[in-house]
């Protein structure tokens, strides 16, 4: 199948709508705009008619996928579907027509709804402050380090170690760099914990803290958190929970109780915003007291029934973004939790770990398990089994489209040879679970008697198997008409 570009549907002839002659006096476009800044050329744009258009965008939107056509179950990023009414109250004109720069007084109801949200998420993290300024989980992790260097550089010593377990997720290195640290890999052991020999043997005077993701990758919640804590604490180092898939922990465990002085919160995953297609996003940071007067501005207070905009943080990292974060997502975090309520957060928690253990079940024998420990919202196998087929889990993503499913991750957490990495998410229903895990099976017996099925899937695609690595390394977004 061959979907044409608007371009090529361009017909110079299309009907031209009927317009009214106008009645005032006309001019020339040359009259109205300075040479210097008219085209010389026609900038090339399709000419085609309004139900083409229609037509077109309705018809590339079928051959997408899409959380609102199925299943989305990748690991390690939360890809949950997020209620309607939530996109909904975040389009309210109230909300929707603000402008940022209007004066406090007349966006109280504003400043209110994040007030109130920075309360919440104070309640659900277990943590003393919030700042609602990052926006992504990524940029939360930049804001933690930013604040854990400063916290030692205010002791007047300049500490640049972040110890990361290698089942953290990519981001958290990444994050350390930019804040100017270095990140120093902590192993895990046989069950996908923190190797707490390997954690003792890289303790240091210039470590400034550890980067927990928690669960981690392998969807494994840390069981030793109190040793590690009694560790890092004890040399005044302090303790980051990367808690962007806290789906898993909503109203079972709070991080501050746990002894985390830092965690990020993924809005567009836990908090029905939506993810992928690239944001806007909210990430969050709610942090103990070491740190509450490091967050970065602004922060909103209330004061005698008034709320503002508080610049006032005394070691604050400083601004991270114009204004304040990223409105509309926050509107449809509290709302979510608003219809929630605490029991509800608890529900979805314990159904995103019941269906991740479920299809667990259902899944395990096909593959193999490489941690045994049960795991939380996400589990991950190893396609190992199938190189004596000469099939790779590449193949088995691939062939997965073909079912109408979209594929988990692969190949990642990197410690997982083969990676096949799953989160059903919560808001799945069994039947759904049983499908994936039903099309799971038939393809690995595919793999066993008909493995060249799988090296040319998908064979039901609009776009077949793709060279990705070309696809990378000679990237042509452009369209040049004719
Ligand atoms: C998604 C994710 C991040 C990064 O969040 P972004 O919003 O994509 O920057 C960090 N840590 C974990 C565990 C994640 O799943």
């Amino acid at each position: 199948m061959y979907e044409r570009l608007i371009f090529e549907l361009d017909r110079q002839q299309v009907p031209k709508p009927y317009l009214p002659r106008p009645t005032i006096p006309q001019k020339s476009v040359e009259e109205l705009i300075p040479s210097s800044y008219l085209r010389k050329e026609a900038p090339g744009l399709p000419e085609v008619a309004e139900n083409e258009v229609v037509r077109h965008f309705i018809s590339l939107s079928t051959l997408n996928y899409h959380v609102d056509k199925g299943i989305y179950p990748l690991g390690s990023c939360s890809m949950k579907y997020n209620p309607k009414v939530n996109e909904d109250v975040s389009r309210l004109p109230g909300f929707a027509n603000l402008h940022p720069l209007q004066p406090e007084e007349t966006v109280q109801g504003a400043l209110k709804l994040m007030f109130r949200l920075q309360e919440f998420l104070k309640e659900i993290t277990g943590m003393v402050a919030v700042s609602l300024v990052p926006a992504a989980g990524a940029h939360g992790e930049l804001a933690g380090c930013m604040m854990i260097r400063k916290y030692h550089d205010l002791k007047g010593r300049s500490r640049r170690t972040m110890l990361v377990p290698d089942s953290a997720h990519g981001t958290n290195p990444a994050s350390v760099t930019i804040a100017g640290m270095r990140a120093v890999t902590v192993r895990s052991d046989e069950n996908g914990l923190v190797d707490l020999d390997d954690l003792k043997a890289k303790l240091n005077d210039d470590v400034a803290g550890i980067m927990l993701t928690n669960p981690s990758t392998l969807g494994i919640f840390e069981r030793r958190i109190a040793e590690i804590e009694t560790l890092i604490h004890g040399i005044d180092a302090l303790m980051y929970m990367d808690g962007a898939n806290l789906n898993a922990l909503l109203g079972i465990v709070r991080p501050g109780d746990l002894g985390f002085d830092v965690i990020h919160l993924n809005l567009h995953k836990t908090f029905s915003v939506p993810h992928g297609g690239g944001g806007p996003g909210s990430g969050p940071v709610a942090v103990s007291e070491r740190l509450k007067d490091f967050l970065p501005i602004p922060i909103v207070s209330e004061r005698e029934g008034r709320y503002f905009l508080d610049v006032s943080i005394p070691h604050t990292i400083g601004r991270m973004i114009t204004f304040y974060g990223n409105f509309a997502a926050l509107v449809r975090a509290y709302n979510y939790i608003l219809m929630n309520g605490p029991d509800g957060l608890r529900q979805i928690a314990e159904n995103a770990i019941i269906n991740a253990n479920y299809l667990l079940k259902k899944t395990e024998h096909l593959l193999e398990l490489p941690f045994k420990t049960r795991p939380m919202h996400e589990f991950v196998l190893s396609g190992e089994p199938l190189k004596a087929h000469g099939v790779r889990i590449m193949d088995v993503a691939k062939r997965l489209l073909d079912y109408g499913l979209h594929a988990p991750t692969v190949y990642f957490p990197l410690i997982v040879k083969e990676a096949l990495m799953v989160e059903p998410t919560e808001t799945e229903s069994k039947e759904m679970l049983d499908k994936f895990a039903e099309a799971l099976e038939k393809i690995i017996q595919e793999a066993r008697e008909n493995p060249d099925i799988l090296h040319q899937a998908p064979h039901r695609t609009p776009v077949r198997r793709i060279d990705e690595l070309k696809a990378n390394k000679e990237l042509n977004v452009c369209f040049k008409p004719k």
